[in-house]
């Protein structure tokens, strides 16, 4: 099946039924339409979003109001798990915090996004879970109470659930890695979705700042245009998720989609959290500022 004729449904991110969000690809223009969902599953899909620009924070457009209707249609879930691009630490980290802080870790944008109040609860308990969780599979992570929730995480969730009223905790990025380590990590936490909790890989598909246009509707860059594409297609139906992420990270375009791989390793997080053999929906997609995809996922 080609991109051009993948369905794109927000009903499918509970894996239900109801009405259906249908968005055709234009992934040079990163137009789309979105419309309501309804979920009738009963398992949190693991998701993928773009978090974009900080800007998006404040700004009303098409990628914000659909990250409001995606979190209109999932249910409250006991607490959320983000793996957010912008927190990397030696070793795998889990934030254990019953008060974790709100992190502003972006510089020279308006006074306006420092001001955005958002402080859900931490999940301790489910936290200090995860080491032991991990541990029993071979992994290794570690408790730390030093970070907070950062923009990755926050900028994200203000949308989906405004109230933050839904525990939120983070596991961080593994600098040292390999893909197949942070995929292992992936698997094991998926249990995690048995106890209600939203696994939400945040990050972007196609991340190159040197690249980017100050203009947030400004046309994509094709090589973007091509990655964003080459992602979306790798990623259909319920393959081998690991393989088809090897394809993905072994792209020759990588290095100018991701001079570093922050932004997209939380994919792997949100796919080696999904079920195997699971389907994987497109939830939004195209691209800001000529550099910068948006495009999303949610996985069975
Ligand atoms: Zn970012």
């Amino acid at each position: 099946m080609k991109r051009r004729g993948f369905l794109i449904a927000l009903s499918a991110i509970a894996g239900g039924g109801g009405a259906m969000a249908v968005l055709n690809s234009k992934p040079q223009t990163g137009s789309s339409e979105y419309g309501k969902s309804s979920v009738t599953g009963s398992r949190l899909p693991a998701l993928f979003i773009g978090h974009g620009s900080p800007m998006n924070i404040v700004d009303k457009n098409r990628f914000t109001e659909n990250f409001r209707k995606i979190g209109e249609s999932l249910p409250k879930p006991k607490a959320i798990l983000c793996i957010s691009a912008h927190w990397e630490t030696h070793g795998t980290k889990v934030l254990a915090s019953d008060r974790p802080k709100q992190i502003y870790d972006f510089y020279g944008f308006p006074q306006e996004l420092y001001e955005v109040s958002y402080k859900p609860e931490g999940a301790k308990g489910i936290a200090d879970s995860v080491v032991p969780l991990v541990q029993g599979k071979g992994l290794k992570a570690e408790t730390s109470s030093d970070w907070g929730l950062d923009h990755g995480t926050w900028s994200v969730l203000h949308h989906l659930y405004p109230a933050a009223d839904v525990p939120t905790f983070q596991l961080s990025l593994d600098r040292g890695a390999s893909l197949e380590s942070h995929f292992e990590m992936a698997r094991a936490i998926s249990e995690l979705r048995d106890q209600g909790v939203l696994v939400l890989g945040s990050g972007n598909i196609v991340h190159n700042l040197r690249a980017i246009d100050w203009d947030a509707e400004a046309p994509a860059r094709p090589w973007a245009v091509k990655f964003d594409g080459m992602v979306c297609d790798a990623l259909q139906g319920g393959g081998d998720r690991l393989a088809q992420l090897k394809k993905i990270f072994s792209d020759k375009e990588i290095s100018m989609a991701h001079p570093s791989l922050d932004h997209l390793l939380p994919l792997v997080y949100a796919a080696g959290a999904g079920t195997p053999g699971g389907d994987a929906n497109i939830i939004a997609l195209g691209i800001q500022n000529g550099s910068v995809s948006m495009t999303s996922f949610s996985f069975a």
